[in-house]
């Protein structure tokens, strides 16, 4: 009987060991399930942007995301004036039994409110999401994203007052408007070109000015619009009686020499810190193209701001004594060995006189820029209000700085040929916030007179200096 006992115990003991290993293995599936599926965190969710200003071309940003088993569905919400409006909704595929196909999603959705008839004024937005848990099955409907959120339908309002504006493409014109105080920009819309108005030079705050130009790349059938935009992007655009007359720019060659290259590439490239070029055609082509673009981009960063009152006193001042090289917008072609290898536009002035001659400020205004400026080589940028900006290229001295004040024939500096100049001259430029124009219609004061002072009289105001038309 012995070798049976045994066995029945040898039995017994081995029976016990796969009733452990089979608990074990359970607890151990169980707790592999658990852990995958019973995930406790539920999604989270972020707005990309604030939504306390809601408009007529507003979204909403919403980025959703969940670590573990992924996203099984969203739903965003808006309610306002007592009714709830699902402005979108999604269900995510699974990937396996374990997870989604969508562990993260960012949703963009157009608050269309006029088409969604959701009214203007406060609103709570709501987002819902869910996951691949199986506690999903258990939990109660709440949002995991709730905000507070104000819908504005109306944009802001703005009656042009000016009523004559006569812009010749290339030069600039003078409107005046009144615009609502929620309008956050406003100003003239011309092509791609943005002419913001300045406000506060008036004793009624809500008058506006803006200078525009019809740029001398575009055609006469271009239409500038007024426009007005708050802060829920909310935008009126305004037609206004314009005429825009046409205008032929000269065409110029210029015809490069191995001496030329030879004394100006080398040290351009050097001193405005450029990559080496592979040779002096190659170092000349990057800057007449890229260095230009550069130096533009500069200008573009310095005119940003400008003082919201005329600081210019009646017609520019002309470089005294010297005759123009070339003029405003020039269809400049670049010829080397007989053929042409580039095609710009001289945005500007070229002033000749005496080698090193004193460089007279052209009106009054504040120095925004003094120092080396890429194809302008060191130059001089003054401020002189409302946009208005002139430019002084090639300098072989600067004898102003950055902030200071100068008046109308003030000496800023001395004539030269530093960056892209074949000798002594200055290079003079009118500019509206980085924009050329022409400056012939600042030499003159009776354009400056009908165009702009003549508008500034007509209603009141205190602190305008611009009054002398000589
Ligand atoms: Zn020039």
């Amino acid at each position: 009987m012995r070798p049976a006992r045994y066995r029945e115990q040898r039995d017994g003991i081995w029976r016990r060991r796969l009733r452990v290993s089979a608990a074990l293995l359970l607890v151990a599936g169980l707790v592999f399930l658990g852990a995958t599926k019973l995930e406790w965190h539920r999604p989270t969710g972020e707005l990309l942007h604030a939504v306390d200003a809601l408009g007529r071309t507003s979204t909403i940003d919403v980025h959703l995301a969940d670590a573990q088993t992924g996203l099984s569905r969203s739903r965003i919400e808006i309610e306002s004036g007592g009714t709830r409006t699902v402005l979108a909704s999604a269900e995510y595929a699974a990937a396996s039994w374990r997870v989604s196909t969508v562990p993260e999603t960012t949703i963009s959705v157009p608050l269309q409110a006029i088409e969604r008839k959701i009214p203007e004024g406060a609103a709570t937005i709501r987002v819902y999401a869910d996951d691949y848990s199986w506690l999903r099955w258990f939990r109660a409907e709440r949002p995991i994203l709730e905000a507070q959120a104000t819908i504005d339908l109306t944009p802001p309002t703005l009656e042009v007052l000016s009523t004559e504006h006569y812009v010749t493409i290339g030069g600039a014109e003078f409107l005046l408007y009144k615009v609502s105080s929620d309008a956050i920009q406003s100003g003239v819309q011309v092509d791609s070109y943005f002419f913001p108005g300045t406000s506060g030079m008036f004793d009624d705050p809500g008058i506006a000015a803006a200078f525009f130009s019809v740029p001398q790349d575009l055609d006469v059938k271009t239409v500038p619009r007024a426009i007005a935009v708050d802060a829920a992007g909310n935008r009126r655009e305004v037609n206004f009686h314009t005429v825009v007359k046409p205008r032929h720019f000269a065409d110029k060659t210029l015809v490069l020499d191995d001496a030329f290259l030879e004394r100006k590439v080398p040290e351009i490239l050097a001193a405005t810190g450029s990559p080496p070029q592979p040779d002096l055609v190659q170092g000349y082509l990057f800057i007449n193209r890229t260095l230009r673009k550069q130096s533009e981009e500069r200008i573009h960063q310095v005119t940003g701001t400008s003082a919201k009152t005329p600081l210019w006193d009646g017609a520019f001042l002309r470089q005294p004594n010297s005759a123009p090289l070339s003029g405003f917008a020039d269809r400049r072609s670049y010829v080397y060995q007989g053929r042409i290898i580039d095609a710009q536009t001289h945005l500007g002035f070229d002033l000749a006189s005496l080698r090193q001659s004193p460089v007279t400020a052209a009106s009054t205004g504040t120095v925004v820029f003094a120092g080396a400026l890429g194809i302008y080589g060191d130059a001089v940028i003054l401020d002189h209000g409302l946009g208005i900006f002139s430019l002084y290229g090639h300098l072989s001295a600067i004898t102003t700085q950055v902030g200071a004040s100068v008046v109308r024939g003030d000496v800023i500096g001395r004539t030269g040929e530093t960056g892209l100049a074949g000798g002594d001259h200055l290079h003079f430029s009118v500019m509206l916030w980085g924009t050329h124009i022409d400056p012939i219609e600042w030499w003159d004061g009776k354009w400056i007179h009908d165009h702009v002072t003549a508008k500034i009289d007509a209603y009141p105001h205190t602190t305008v200096t611009a009054r002398r038309d000589g």
